[in-house]
Parts: structure tokens; C-alpha cells; sequence
């Protein structure tokens, strides 16, 4: 039973359209097991009712559709039931109650099972054997299996409208497809599908008609793989310990072996084409390594796997390299490095779309902080076919249109040039502080990665930067920058703002921020070597960030150090050993680098508890929400499918912020938060009535908080958070808030509120 099921489950995959899915399935099933009818109905939520769109086995007149009233018969019961019915000799037992619908009503045995994914019911899935028939357990199972594959298409196809169209029996100009939004706005571009690097595996087997050409092309690749590798250890050469460094010079060294390459011209010119033959030949290599008994010569067939899949990417991008993105680009892919939008030329990106990803990955993070509308967790949809298309990208709604109709471009312009006006209004309080209308100032400071952040967030009215995620450098350029390159960059930042705070945050890699060039194999990476565990393990590594972030510092003095995802007093305790360390060996040198404020990161749920502890050690903290609410929910912050769990606003949340915040106010310590909730008007009102001293966020994002802040006054806001914590659940307290953002709707927040000064001396500057 189940080889046939593997074998529906597959052709359901690849049909082309949810109707033919459906049909294929029912068919397929009824033979499998052998019933007389099987049928799938929809639940039509408009018409409160369930509308049979496929079934095999009730004769030709049966083929149409047919619609059920909720309420009413058996698949209706299985809808509302929500599980799996049985029933034997449905007529001798109940007559017209158990009647499928009004047109055909078969007898027997009946077994119907739910669609249900994600906790809503998508429609049902109905079987009939002939009378005194039963249901073997095998083929309960069977079924139950198949409804849970069906929910899954079904709910796949929702994103793409192809259920409406069931439903309705028609398609419509201008479907759009459903994602989840990522970064607000509205994009209008060509989409440029982003693949995702080939495994040399997967590559097939191919004969070349052009052996000369195919040699010459491979050793291109070999050739600048190993120039690349030559150049990477160089440029590490200061920055990296050296059994870390070795490592570059095993990869140039296995593939500066003759074998390798040899093997594969070999191949090549008894006719197969370059990536074919490397594959071949890297698997019998990589083999002979696996199969030794000593485990370090066994760790080469892993070093030798990895050159593959380097001297693919080489031969592979001589192929891409002729493709240019479009002016208007929408950067289309299952999922988006940081580095894959950094290869974008400035000025050309206008949206991104992916597949999957959440709103607080780091692509979403990023597309927020560049200002650009992105959709992400499209489904699994066939986005290959979309490229060079032309593409709306409704960051808004959440929503993506492939090649809409000039009358959904028209109406969407209008909306664009709203939001310009919105946009506008709110460049008006640029100048004007975060001030409650009681008078209570809120210092708003920016999110940024890399000093090309600084103008947008200089423009946003920022008071300084609340966070500098250093790895974004890190991973754009795909290496470890050594101290000089980091120095520089750290330095323009500090100097771009002075003297207003610049808060640096030490390397927080690990999770979804992978370094290309420390790959760690990890089961579950979120709960691995993340943030300060890499830097500890790393010292010289961090020791040289450290360094960096003091000389930037000398003569300037604003910078604020910040450790991410701390857990343990001893984590900090060596962070600011090391910390003291870097100093020491500045002063030897003769630089006299004023000693940074120090601030510690609270977003692993243990530091929540040590506050207190932590309070003697450092001068501030900051509270990164987005990884808090990821580890205290077991939500991950990068998977749409748990995005409603993912909740800033739940409880456990708050009353974590709420905790922090009176312990390190009984310390004289304040308190930041960095998360994205800090750039939401809703949580950031709340962090307010909490009493949070300062928040940080997206450029993009901060007018709109502060227009929030000057619309209401400190004590409205620290009501609205009492009445939150008398809650028990997140949509009570986003109910509440959206509520109270509701009454200041028409608020401008431009009214001068007392004690008006400027916001920040850039402001005060330019004005
Ligand atoms: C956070 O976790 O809230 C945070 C600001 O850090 P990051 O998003 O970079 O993990
Ligand atoms: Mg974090």
C-alpha cells in the first residue's frame, strides 16, 4: 500500500493544475484499494458549503460537480468533525441523513477523512465500498495519509487562487499569488530567478560533441578555483589561526593533484561533457578516502567533495555569467542570500519573492532595511517559469502578480503614489525628537550592516545606531575581512555619527548566517555554535574584531560594544576578558583607545533570568525580541508555516521584556530593544509602557514609530501595557493595541509637543 501511495503522492506533485491533481489522485486511490467511488470535496467558506471537484466510480453523469450544504450528510459531518468517519451499510442504518448530496447517493461503506492543514479545513476526502464491505486498518491508513498529501496541495494552490477558480469554475484576470509580507512597499520589475547552487551530484550524465571546447572550460574552472583558494588563504593569512588556515591549503593542495584533474580530461575526451566528468570523478576519489579506517584520512573524502562542488560553481557560473539583471530587477528564489542581493548593481533592485523564509529571516531583515517590498513563503510554485517576467511584488498585502494587466498597474500606481505622500508627511517629523505627548523622550535609533546604511538611516531622523550587525559584512563578501578592512568600515560608521552612539555588535554567525569559509555541520544550527559561542571559540578571531572596533574608536568615543546571544555569566565573563585583552594590547602599542560602553544582548531566554547578574558586569542591554520570541515560543523566527505562533505581542514575551526591564532599572542599567518589534507602531507602544528607554529599527520603519510616540503620552502607553498583562493571549493584546493605533489614525504626530528640540545634531545641521 505504500508504494502506491508514494507513486499518487508523486503524480499529484507534478500535475499541472490543482483540478488534474485531484482527478489523478481519486483515480489512482480507487484502484489502489479497490473501493467503487472516491471523491474529493472543497469547503467553499463563502457559500458554507462543500463542493465535490473530483470523483471516479459513480458513472458517467456523475462527473460534474455537485455541491453539499453544511450541516448536511456525511461529508459534511466529517467537515465539522474535523476526524476520520467510518460508517458500515449507511443506508440500512441512517437513509437520506447519510446521503453524500442531493443528485447521487451511494450506498455501502462509507470512510470520509478532513483535509485539514495548518489547522483549517480545506475540504474532504470521501471513499464508498459496496454493502457489508469494511475498512481494513491498512486502508485506513492509506487514506488518512492521502487526505494529508491532498490538504497539502490544496493548500499550496490556495496561494496561487487555483482553489477559487475550482470553486468558481473560472479563472480571473489578475490572480495573485499569496505569500506573506516580509517588507512593505509596492516594486514593479523583471524577475530574475536567483537557483540554487547545483549539487554535483545531481548533475546527469551527458556525451559532448565539443571535447576541446569542454576541456578548456573545465580547467578554466580548475584554474580559477585554485586562484581563489590561493587568494582566500592569503587574505586570511593575518586574520585566521593556523589549523583554521590549513584548511585553504588542503583544498589548493588536492586540487593541485594531478589525479583529479587528469582523470577528468581522461574522461572528457573519451567523450563526456566537463561537469559529468568531474562528478565521476570526484565520487571515486571522495570513495576511496570514505572507506579507510583512519579517521582523518577518511575526513579527506569530505575535502575532496567540497573542491567538487567549488570547481562546479566556477563551471557553472561561466555559463551565468553572461546574464545580466534587469534594470528593475525582482529577485525571484526558493530562498535569498545576503550575498545574492549584494551582486544585484546598486540602484537595480526593486523587490524580492521567495518561496520560503518568514519576515524575520535575515534576507527579510535586510529587505527591510534597504527599503525594498519583499514577499516571502510563496509555496512550493513553479517559480522557474516566471523568469524574465514582468512581476508586481505588493509588499503590502503580502500578495505577487506575474505579468499584471495594465488596469491592476494603473490602480497600483495610484496606490504607490499615496505611499509617497504618506512617505512624505512623515519626512516631516525627521526633525522633530521621539517626544510622548507628556514630554517623555524615546531616543529612536537605526538597525543598520554596513556604513552604505549610514545615509538612509541618517535621513530617518535616527539619533545614532541602536545596532551595527557587523557579520552582514562578513557574509556579503563571502570572507573574514581582516583588521585593516574592518577598521575602515567600523571607522566611517563611527565617524558618520559622532557623536552620537554607534552600538557594534560583535559576530553573531551560526543559525541562518552561515560563513562560507567556517562551514559547521550542524543538526540544528539555532541551537549550535551561534553568536557569542563562535567568537569564544574563535578568540583570535574576535580578539581582531575587538581590536578593530577600539582603534575606529580613538578620538571619537562613541562606541558602544554589544555581545549577541549570551546565555551564561561565564560567557560574558569571557567576552569582557577578552574585551579587556584587546585594550591591554592597544595600550602597548601606544594607542590610548577610550574604554567602550559595554552592553549585553538579552535574547536567549536564560539571560532574561540573569539580568541581575549580568547588571554588574555590563552598562546596558539590549533586548533582541526577534530570538527571544523564536527560543521562548520553540517557534523558528525563519518558517512561514509557524508564523502565527511567532508572536511578539504573546504574553510570555512581554512579561520577559516587563522582567528585564524593572531588574535592570533596580540596577541603574537601561534598556534598548533591537528587535523588529521595536519597529512595529503596536510593540514598540507597548515597549513603551513597559518602560524601555530606547528602541532601534529598520530606517525604513522609524518616522512611523515616532509618529506613534507623538501621538500618545507616556501614560497611556504604560495603561495600555497594564491591560495588556491582564491578558491571556496574543490576539486579546493585539486586539487592544490595534484599537488604540486606531484613535490616533488622523494623528500627523508633527504638532509641536513641549520641550521641542531637535532630534539629532545631523538634523539640527542639514536644517
Ligand atoms: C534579535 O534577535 O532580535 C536581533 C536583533 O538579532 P538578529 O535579528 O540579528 O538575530
Ligand atoms: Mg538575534
Amino acid at each position: 500500500m505504500l508504494v502506491p501511495l508514494r507513486q499518487i503522492v508523486h503524480q499529484v506533485s507534478i500535475a499541472p493544475t490543482l483540478g488534474d491533481a485531484l482527478t489523478i489522485a481519486v483515480r489512482q486511490a480507487r484502484k489502489a484499494v479497490r473501493v467503487d467511488v472516491c471523491a474529493v470535496y472543497l469547503t467553499d467558506v463563502e457559500h458554507d458549503e462543500y463542493v465535490r471537484v473530483a470523483i471516479d466510480g459513480l458513472g458517467s453523469h456523475s462527473s460534474g460537480r455537485a455541491r453539499v450544504r453544511a450541516g448536511e450528510g456525511l461529508v459534511a459531518s466529517v467537515g465539522e468533525r474535523r476526524e476520520l468517519l467510518v460508517e458500515t451499510d449507511t443506508m440500512a442504518r441512517g437513509g437520506n441523513r447519510l446521503a453524500t448530496d442531493s443528485s447521487e447517493k451511494p450506498t455501502g461503506s462509507f470512510l470520509g477523512t478532513p483535509l485539514i492543514h495548518y489547522r483549517k479545513l480545506l475540504g474532504v476526502l470521501v471513499v464508498w465500498k459496496p454493502r457489508g464491505h469494511s475498512y481494513a486498518s491498512d486502508e485506513v491508513t492509506f487514506f488518512l495519509s492521502l487526505g494529508a498529501q491532498l490538504a497539502k496541495a490544496v493548500h499550496d494552490a490556495e496561494a496561487i487562487d487555483a482553489v477559487g477558480e475550482l470553486l468558481r469554475g473560472d479563472s480571473r484576470p489578475d490572480a495573485f499569488i499569496q505569500g506573506v509580507t516580509a517588507a512593505k512597499g509596492l516594486a514593479i520589475g523583471e524577475a530574475l530567478l536567483v537557483e540554487a547552487p547545483t549539487r554535483l551530484e545531481s548533475i546527469p550524465d551527458r556525451a559532448t560533441g565539443d571535447g576541446v571546447a569542454e576541456e578548456h572550460a573545465f580547467m578554466c574552472a580548475v584554474a580559477a578555483a585554485q586562484q581563489e583558494l590561493r587568494r582566500a588563504g592569503e587574505r586570511m593569512s593575518e586574520a585566521l589561526p593556523d589549523p583554521v588556515r590549513a584548511l585553504f591549503d588542503v583544498q589548493a593542495m588536492l586540487l593541485g593533484d594531478d589525479g583529479l584533474v587528469s582523470d577528468t580530461v581522461e574522461r572528457i575526451r573519451a567523450g563526456s561533457w566537463g561537469p559529468g566528468a568531474w562528478r565521476e570523478t570526484i565520487a571515486r576519489h571522495a570513495a576511496v578516502f570514505e572507506q579507510m579506517e583512519d579517521p582523518y584520512l577518511r575526513e579527506r573524502g569530505a575535502d575532496i567533495r567540497e573542491i567538487g562542488q567549488h570547481v562546479l560553481m566556477h563551471l557553472e557560473s561561466q555559463a551565468k555569467a553572461a546574464r545580466q539583471p534587469p534594470k528593475r530587477c525582482i529577485l525571484v528564489g526558493d530562498t535569498i542570500g545576503l550575498a545574492q542581493i549584494a551582486a544585484v548593481p546598486a540602484g537595480c533592485l526593486a523587490g524580492i519573492v521567495t518561496m520560503r523564509g518568514s519576515p524575520l529571516s535575515h534576507t527579510a531583515v535586510l529587505a527591510r532595511a534597504l527599503g525594498i517590498p519583499a514577499v516571502v513563503s510563496l509555496a512550493r510554485l513553479p517559480a522557474a517559469r516566471w523568469e524574465g517576467r514582468e512581476m508586481l511584488v505588493d509588499g503590502d498585502e503580502g500578495r505577487v502578480y506575474v505579468q499584471p494587466s495594465p488596469e491592476l498597474l494603473g490602480t497600483l500606481g495610484r496606490r504607490m503614489q499615496e505611499a509617497r505622500v504618506r512617505a512624505e508627511q512623515l519626512v516631516s517629523l525627521r526633525d522633530l525628537p521621539a517626544q510622548t505627548l507628556d514630554g517623555t523622550r524615546v531616543p529612536l535609533y537605526a538597525n543598520i550592516g554596513v556604513p552604505a546604511d549610514n545615509a538612509a538611516a541618517a535621513a530617518s531622523g535616527a539619533e545614532g545606531i541602536g545596532l551595527y550587525r557587523t557579520e552582514y559584512r562578513f557574509l556579503l563578501c563571502g570572507a573574514l575581512p581582516v583588521e585593516a578592512e574592518q577598521l575602515r568600515s567600523y571607522r566611517e560608521v563611527l565617524t558618520f555619527f559622532a557623536p552620537m552612539p554607534v552600538t557594534l555588535r560583535t559576530l553573531d554567525v551560526g543559525g541562518d548566517k552561515a560563513l562560507s569559509s567556517f562551514p559547521l555541520q550542524e543538526d540544528n544550527p539555532f541551537l549550535g555554535c551561534r553568536g557569542i559561542r563562535f567568537s569564544l571559540d574563535q578568540p583570535e578571531l574576535f580578539l581582531m574584531q575587538l581590536r578593530a572596533m577600539l582603534r575606529a574608536n580613538a578620538g571619537l568615543g562613541n562606541l558602544q560594544v554589544l555581545f549577541p546571544m549570551v546565555g551564561t555569566v561565564g560567557e560574558l565573563d569571557e567576552a569582557l576578558g577578552l574585551s579587556a585583552r584587546a585594550h591591554r594590547e592597544l595600550a602597548v602599542e601606544g594607542l590610548d583607545a577610550a574604554r567602550p560602553r559595554v552592553g549585553v544582548m538579552i535574547e536567549v531566554p536564560a539571560s532574561v533570568y540573569l539580568t541581575g547578574a549580568f547588571a554588574k558586569r555590563v552598562d546596558f542591554f539590549s533586548i533582541g525580541t526577534n530570538d527571544l520570541t523564536q527560543y521562548l515560543l520553540a517557534v523558528d523566527r525563519n518558517n512561514a508555516q509557524v508564523v502565527t505562533p511567532y508572536d511578539t505581542l504573546h504574553p510570555a514575551v512581554l512579561d520577559a521584556v516587563r522582567h528585564v526591564v524593572e531588574t535592570a532599572h533596580r540596577h541603574g542599567k537601561p534598556v534598548s530593544v533591537c528587535g523588529e518589534m521595536a519597529g512595529d507602531p503596536a510593540g514598540a507602544l507597548l515597549l513603551l509602557g513597559i518602560g524601555v528607554d530606547s528602541l532601534s529599527m529598520s530606517p525604513a520603519l522609524l518616522p512611523a514609530v515616532k509618529r506613534t510616540i507623538r501621538c500618545f503620552s507616556r501614560m497611556r502607553a504604560h495603561l495600555l501595557a497594564a491591560a495588556a498583562f491582564d491578558m491571556e493571549d496574543g490576539f486579546a493584546i493585539h486586539r487592544l493595541v490595534s484599537g488604540a493605533l486606531e484613535e490616533i489614525r488622523d494623528c500627523a504626530g508633527s504638532a509641536a509637543t513641549n520641550h521641542e528640540t531637535a532630534a539629532n545634531p545631523h538634523a539640527a545641521a542639514e536644517t
